[in-house]
């Protein structure tokens, strides 16, 4: 910061913009995005937050509105001197708010959309429609920008002012009355936006739902009231595009997607409210932000009260955005009295009722609803976990990846797909797809054409353990317990049962001598028809915690220890027969001894487990390897 005069009162201060502005501001000044119009959603977007901000203050703080009660946003366009100025009498700015909001990226959307960028001017130019960026669009048209600001319940106005290269100036300023005045001056090849008609299109495009009126004076011509002015969600759907739904949805939720469901309607009765939600198509950057608060913004009697508040929908909804407005609630009720609040608490439940129903409808489109669950489905398992109330309905609602076929299935398609004798719901659980498909312990299954369901979500180990049954059928881990495989009488795979059922000469003396090689190394050694490729593999004992679960508790220092698992072998493969022969020659046989070792950890390494010696696994590998070619 510079000051450029002395005078302790009248003084102008310099400030450069912090790196990541300037770097936005750069792609503004030197943009040459076709839409630069969304420069004027933007700042009506802001004024209009200004006037809810002052609107909720005004609740406890009534002095702040004074005599100038009614909230209005104006347009002032001056075709000679190429100005554009855009004044609301809202909250305001004083000089700190200046620094912090118009200096620095507060805005976590904005960051998101840094994030994103990828340095190819023309994607990143499409960025900028999609994300909007706030304020600092301004200069895609501007040349100079002057925020002249007074802030409600202050004496003291501010001006700051900038032509968006590194740096801006910020002085005392005179204005009458609070609120903000934004003076654009405009570019050449945007004196375009000095034109009645062109910024009327522009309004009526974009901002027409805002619920504050927005006038437009163009210098010598009268002023008139270009949008409706009503709050969206109190007008009939009838009367509602779906132009104007989507941008009423990018206003709210600060996006840039399109709505995948839009729910609109009014609750009368006992409790009287509107609610008007959506859900997005693209996942929210804060989706799994750890404080998992619901972004509803919640109004009373159409003030905006907050979009803070974590007992407006369960957090297992949280990727739903919009308006629920009540006429119950008292106006002046405070964010704190929310808290446990009984009308708040019905409308909740009634409200999380209808999404869900939303969702059931939405659910027969296969198709588009593999979308929603490929965006959200990760989030709304998390129901399933702590809301025993709706966990049938959510469970219903689940799609989850299986052996049969790539698609997602419904937990009621997978039951009607059941082999006449199976009893159980299979699943394997783990960190994604692509190795879970290629687990060992899915051999056996596939084989007899039993389907898996295929986990991958975190939340599936937690929902899982709480979940005894669906449909009568239990939940059972492929990874753990004995294989009920050989009861499965799936007709068409008969013989290779009884294939299976040829004894391994020599197979009983080979698990025991893995038994005393391996020693407290696992828990038991056993015969298995899990497999048919692979020679071995692990699992958990019915008891024990299931291997995946056990790994993700580990991973968050849940747990200290694990469990031993149980080794599996395959009878059939060529591998444990060769071992098999050659321990009936010779019972106390090192290579047996040191080949149970190295399968061991083979089959850790299939499991993702680390390796307990991993120095004394390569020692072992060589001294096979070299055997195999002779040299041994
Ligand atoms: P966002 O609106 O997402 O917060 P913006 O870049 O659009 O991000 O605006 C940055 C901040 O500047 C706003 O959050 C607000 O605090 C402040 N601001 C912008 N315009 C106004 C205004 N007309 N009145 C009061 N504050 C404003
Ligand atoms: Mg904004």
């Amino acid at each position: 910061m510079t000051e450029t005069t002395t005078a302790p009162e009248k003084k102008q201060e310099q400030h450069e913009f912090k790196a990541e502005v300037s770097r936005l501001l750069h792609m503004m000044v030197h943009s040459v995005y076709s839409e630069q119009e969304v420069f004027l959603r933007e700042l009506i977007s802001n004024a209009s937050d200004a006037c809810d901000r002052l609107r909720y203050a005004a609740l406890t703080a009534p002095e702040l509105l004074g005599d100038d009660k009614d909230f209005r946003i104006t347009i002032h366009a001056d075709p000679d001197a190429r100005t554009l100025t855009i004044t609301d009498n809202g909250i305001g700015m004083n000089r700190e708010d200046m620094i912090e909001n118009l200096g620095t990226i507060a805005r976590s959307g904005t960051n998101a959309f840094l994030a994103e960028l990828t340095g190819d001017a023309k994607k990143d130019l499409n960025l900028i429609g999609q994300f909007g960026v706030g304020f600092y669009s301004v200069f895609m048209v501007a040349t100079r920008v002057e925020v002249i600001s007074r802030k409600a319940g202050e004496d003291k106005a501010w001006r700051w002012e900038s032509d968006g290269l590194g740096a801006f100036k910020i002085s005392e300023a005179e204005r009458d009355s609070r609120g903000t005045e934004i003076r654009i001056y405009l570019k050449d090849e945007a004196r375009e936006f000095v034109e009645a008609q062109r910024l009327k299109a522009v309004v009526k495009k974009y901002s027409d739902h805002i619920p504050v009126t927005i006038s437009l004076a163009v210098k010598g011509k009268d002023e008139e009231t270009v949008n409706t002015g009503q709050a969206l969600w109190m007008r009939p759907r009838s009367d509602i595009t779906k132009e104007q739904y989507k941008e009423f949805y990018r206003h709210t939720a600060h996006a840039f997607d399109e709505p995948w469901a839009t729910l609109h309607y009014r609750a009368e009765g006992v409790i009287e409210y509107s609610v008007l939600l959506y859900i997005p198509t693209q996942r929210p950057f804060d989706l799994f932000d750890p404080a998992r608060k619901p972004r509803v913004k919640l109004y009373v009697k159409r003030v905006f009260i907050t979009d803070d508040c974590e007992d407006v929908l369960p957090g297992y909804l949280r990727f739903v955005r919009g308006v629920i407005d009540s006429e119950d609630l008292p106006l002046n009720i405070s964010r704190e009295m929310l808290q446990h609040n009984p009308v708040l608490a019905k409308i909740r439940k009634a409200v999380t009722n209808k999404v869900l129903a939303e969702l059931e409808r939405k659910s027969k489109d296969a198709e588009s609803y593999a979308r929603f669950w490929d965006s959200f489905g990760a989030v709304l398992k998390e129901g399933i976990y702590e809301d025993g109330e709706r966990r049938d309905k959510l469970l219903k609602l689940a799609r989850f990846h299986s052996t049969s076929g790539d698609g997602l299935t419904s937990l009621d398609d997978y039951v009607k797909r059941m082999k006449p004798d199976q009893k159980a719901i299979y699943y394997i659980t783990g960190d994604d797809l692509a190795s879970v498909r290629r687990s060992p312990q899915l051999e056996g299954f596939r084989a007899r054409g039993v389907e898996v369901l295929l986990l991958t979500d975190p939340v599936d180990d937690f929902w899982l353990s709480m979940v005894p049954e669906y449909d009568g059928k239990p939940f059972k881990s492929v990874t753990r317990g004995g294989s009920e495989l050989k009861d499965l009488k799936t007709g068409k795979d008969d013989e290779k049962d009884t294939e299976k059922s040829e004894v391994t000469p020599g197979i009983e003396a080979l698990v025991a001598a893995f038994k005393e090689a391996l020693g407290d190394a696992v828990k038991d050694v056993r015969t298995t028809d899990r497999l048919t490729n692979s020679a071995v593999c692990l699992v958990a004992d019915e008891g024990d915690m299931d291997i995946h679960m056990e790994r993700i508790l580990k991973a968050h220092h849940k747990l200290g220890h694990t469990s031993p698992r149980i080794l599996e072998i395959n009878p059939g493969h060529p591998v444990i027969k060769t071992l098999a022969a050659t321990v009936q020659a010779d019972a106390k046989s090192e290579t047996v001894r040191e080949a149970a070792e190295l399968l061991l950890d083979q089959a850790r390494i299939v499991e993702g487990e680390p390796l307990p010696d991993p120095a004394g696994f390569a020692a072992r590998l060589s001294a096979a390897i070299a055997r195999g070619f002779g040299g041994g």
